[in-house]
């Protein structure tokens, strides 16, 4: 009988935490043995805080209690992200998990709604949207599993203190016999024929061997990058924001059940409301502000009481050309990084990992695996890309520099070609895997105030009476069971209460 696939993880990030627990609930014992290196020297990178609802499916898949993870990572719910001043000064809309509106006469709500506002009723689509009501009172609960209900039509996901949840799911994949090693690695071995990773080597002298490595090494990218030279495609020229600072703050009165995102002179700051603090950072470019200036502006604008000083962050959005090359695979940040504008880092974690069980190799590996891989992997991230640029492109601000540099820079002709469907007819493109959906893309092109100048022929199909008739519906629906709802606040001190959730690593 053939011995197991020695698996090496290099990093416990939330990355390699991830990739570690779902190989050992998946993988049996017999076909995969798993070991993870970390060094608390190194550390993480200490932020990503939002996540996407696609995190629930991941936590399903490794067999994780959802109020268990909420109560042990301080966690509350997040139903979207709200945009202030992206599109101009005083702008607002809301990004929200979930549809507008259902469909009439057999097309999208948004074609009755452009139909309905190019004949003179124009009304916010955030209105038909179950999540953004919910959001912007602050209200929470969990969607009805009745498909005609009204209020199944949003989705979930998390705010969380991605340490702690890095912590549990290491507790969860030792209690499944992962072996786990404290060290730094020093220097890695390679197979002089083949040019494939042998081991890797540790500072104090311990050497680890292995089959299939993991680079779960953060930016650094100590295997890929370092040592195998899978390039870099850099996208600052789309995404300039290269640098951030993170600060905690006291937990603010203002417990939002969403992300909130406001586009400043030099980028955009976050706010991420835990049980038990908020999150907060400046995204900038360095080009366009100094870090001094952006400290000063971050601190200026919190809302509540800092808890530590900011820390500065560095990055580049873009990707490795093969995450997957030789026997290594790069997951989390030695794979790449798109700027967190949309929580996306952790969804590309999630997906790479469910690509590797899928293509889960045999000693020998096959090449075609690799570019499978590499394939799903550059697919997810050009997708990722068009959605923040659109962000960025499609602005009317005139007071800050980056705001014209961006609106005139040249964009992707995917990003392109979706700009002019939907400005031609409300036309968007539904993909078949990866982000984002419809509904996304509505909520951000209308947002950032992109008006579609005709709409879907279809939709003549019923009377504009009938159709106005529908939407009016609608919205009451929405409201109505909205001032039902118990506030978010509430819902998590019910959900979330009991065990004492474990304390933050300083
Ligand atoms: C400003 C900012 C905001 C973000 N916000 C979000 C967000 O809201 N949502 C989201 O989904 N994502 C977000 N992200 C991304 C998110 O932080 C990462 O995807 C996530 O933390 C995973 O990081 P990682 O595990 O790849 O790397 P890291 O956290 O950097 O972990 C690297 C690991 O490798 C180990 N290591 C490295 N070198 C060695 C060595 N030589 N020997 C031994 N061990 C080693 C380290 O000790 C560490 O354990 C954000 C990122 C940034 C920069």
């Amino acid at each position: 009988m053939q011995r197991p696939l020695r698996v090496v993880i290099l990093g416990g990030g939330t990355a390699g935490w991830m990739t570690a627990v779902a190989l050992v609930r998946v993988l049996k014992p017999h076909q995969c043995a798993v070991q993870l290196i970390e060094s608390d020297d190194i550390g993480t990178v200490g932020v990503g805080e939002a996540t996407l609802p696609q995190m629930r499916d991941f936590n399903a898949m490794v067999g994780i209690l959802e109020s268990e993870m909420m109560r042990r990572t301080n966690a509350t719910f997040k139903l979207g992200i709200e945009f202030r001043d992206w599109g101009f000064l005083g702008s607002d809309y809301h990004h929200p998990f979930g549809a507008h509106g259902k469909p009439i006469g057999g097309v999208a709500f948004h074609h009755q709604w452009t139909r309905a506002r190019l004949a003179g009723h124009d009304s916010d689509i955030g209105e038909y949207s179950y999540a953004i009501a919910a959001a912007r009172r602050n209200r929470f609960d969990f969607p009805a599993e009745d498909h005609q209900a009204v209020n199944s039509t949003y989705n979930f996901a998390y705010h969380f203190d991605a340490g702690l949840y890095a912590r549990y799911l290491r507790e969860v994949a030792e209690g499944r016999g992962l072996r786990r090693i404290e060290g730094k690695v020093r220097d890695v071995g390679l197979n002089p024929q083949t040019g494939d990773i042998t081991e890797l080597r540790l500072e104090s002298g311990e050497t680890v061997e292995g089959d299939l490595f993991i680079d779960c090494s953060g930016f650094r990218g100590m295997l890929i990058g370092q040592t195998l030279n899978s390039p870099f495609e850099d996208w600052t020229r789309w995404l300039p924001c290269d640098r951030a600072l993170a600060v905690p703050t006291e937990r603010s009165k203002d417990f939002t059940p969403y992300t909130r995102s406001t586009a400043l002179e030099a980028g955009w700051q976050w706010r991420i409301p835990l049980q038990h603090r908020t999150g907060n950072g400046y995204v900038y470019s360095s080009a366009f502000i100094s870090d001094d200036e952006a400290a000063t502006r971050l601190m200026g604008n919190l809302d509540g009481m800092p808890l530590a000083d900011p820390k500065p962050i560095r990055f580049r959005s873009g990707r490795r050309t093969a995450s997957w090359t030789r026997n290594c695979i790069a997951i989390g940040l030695a794979s790449g990084f798109l700027e967190p504008l949309e929580s996306t880092s952790i969804y590309l974690t999630q997906v790479a990992v469910q690509a590797l069980i899928q293509l889960f190799p045999d000693r020998a590996i096959d090449p075609a695996l690799a570019r499978e891989f590499n394939r799903r992997v550059d697919n997810e991230y050009d997708r990722v890309r068009d959605f923040l640029i659109l962000h960025y492109h499609l602005n009317r601000r005139d007071d800050a520099e980056i705001w014209r540099h961006c609106r005139e820079m040249e964009i992707p002709d995917s990003l392109a070609e979706t700009l002019a469907l939907f400005a031609h007819r409300g036309h968007i493109p539904q993909y078949k895997d990866g982000l984002f959906s419809p509904p996304s893309w509505l909520s951000v092109l209308v947002g950032q105030g992109l008006s579609p100048s005709g709409y879907h022929p279809l939709a003549d199909a019923v009377s504009l009476e009938d159709a106005l008739e529908e939407m009016r519906w609608w919205r009451d629906q929405v409201s109505d069971r909205v001032e039902r709802m118990p506030s978010h606040a509430e819902v998590v001190a019910d959900y979330c209460g009991g065990a004492e959730p474990l304390r933050a690593q300083a």
